[in-house]
């Protein structure tokens, strides 16, 4: 599954230098709100890379990226 696969680069990515696998957090593009994104709905765009929306802007942009207008995909 894709949403397997986004998961699972972004832990890479939370992986600080000595290897322990960290909660990432990530800001909304829109509302600048904070997102775990253990635990929180996180959605990107896999178009344009490193833009992240909170649920409440996910359901105003009706799943579609403000940018290129591709389906934002769930983290
Ligand atoms: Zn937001
Ligand atoms: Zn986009």
């Amino acid at each position: 599954m894709l949403r397997r696969g986004l998961r699972i680069v972004v832990k890479l990515i939370g992986t600080n230098s000595g290897g322990y696998l960290g909660w990432v957090l990530k800001y909304c593009s829109i509302c600048n709100r904070k997102l775990m994104v253990d635990s929180d709905a996180v959605y990107t765009c896999p178009k344009c890379g490193n833009t992240y929306y909170c649920l409440a802007d996910y359901k105003r942009l009706h799943g579609k990226c403000p940018h290129c207008k591709s389906d934002l995909t769930l983290i």
